[in-house]
């Protein structure tokens, strides 16, 4: 796979364009069963990375090195306007113009979705809720900005996205209040950064991951309102660290 091919499959698996998201035969994924996570490495050629990655995502958090990380700096307005179910999440597309800065390299930040329980683990504890802030720079490099929800209040920014989200896969719908993604952080931005993957297949690596330390509330209504449109947990398992530094 060429640059271009590759950035291609890395943003259509990311953005969900990709209409194999629904498709059944090759290609299709799940998160149990013969086409679980255990066996997304030998369901395409293109998900191999799925079985044979060093640097695969989620990981457990734990083991870190400290480091001087940079502040993140980000410019994020209020344009979550469209939410869709794709059968493997609940994903909030954003308009253009929101972006994060890493050491001066500018990624916009394309959608933000969701996992429950928590994809990647912090000290080996798991949380009901895992927002994932994808964003990309211009050539498709991708960072992901994790934030993890804890049971508590009622999130009222989440709220906007719930009471419109379809509930089945293959719907979506136009936002008629547009979601701040800022407003889902949390008010301190430390995080943890290391290198992954895509936690879907294809598993595409050169991901850089930022998640943050400090989680956010979300009732037990709008977990369970999550749980119940995705049917079954969506979550891949922890990966092996391997040779990766994970810094904070
Ligand atoms: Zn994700």
């Amino acid at each position: 796979m060429n640059k271009q091919q590759l950035k291609s499959v890395m943003i259509s698996a990311v953005l969900g364009f990709s209409g194999s998201v629904l498709a059944q035969g090759n290609g299709h994924w799940d998160y149990s069963g013969h086409q679980g996570p255990e066996h997304w490495g030998e369901l395409a050629p293109e998900f191999s990375l799925c079985a044979s990655g060093k640097n695969q995502s989620p990981i457990n958090i734990a083991g870190t090195t400290k480091g001087e990380l940079p502040t993140l700096a980000l410019s994020y307005k209020a344009a979550g306007s469209e939410v869709i179910n794709n059968g493997h999440t609940i994903q909030v597309n954003y308009q253009p113009g929101s972006s994060i800065s890493l050491a001066g390299h500018s990624f916009e930040l394309k959608q933000f979705h969701f996992h429950s329980p928590s994809e990647n683990t912090l000290k080996g504890k798991s949380f009901p809720l895992e927002a994932h802030f994808v964003h990309a720079d211009e050539d498709g490099h991708l960072a992901v900005v994790a934030v993890m929800f804890e049971q508590g209040d009622e999130n009222q920014e989440l709220a906007k996205a719930w009471a419109q989200m379809p509930k089945h896969a293959g719907e979506q719908a136009a936002l008629l209040d547009p979601v701040d993604g800022l407003a889902l952080w949390p008010k301190s931005h430390e995080y943890y950064r290391f290198n992954g993957s895509l936690t879907t297949p294809p598993c595409s690596e050169g991901v850089t991951w930022l998640v943050l330390k400090k989680p956010v509330s979300a009732s037990e209504q709008q977990i369970r309102d999550f749980t119940a449109v995705m049917k079954h947990p969506n979550n891949r398992p922890v990966q092996a660290v391997n040779a990766r530094v994970i810094v904070e």
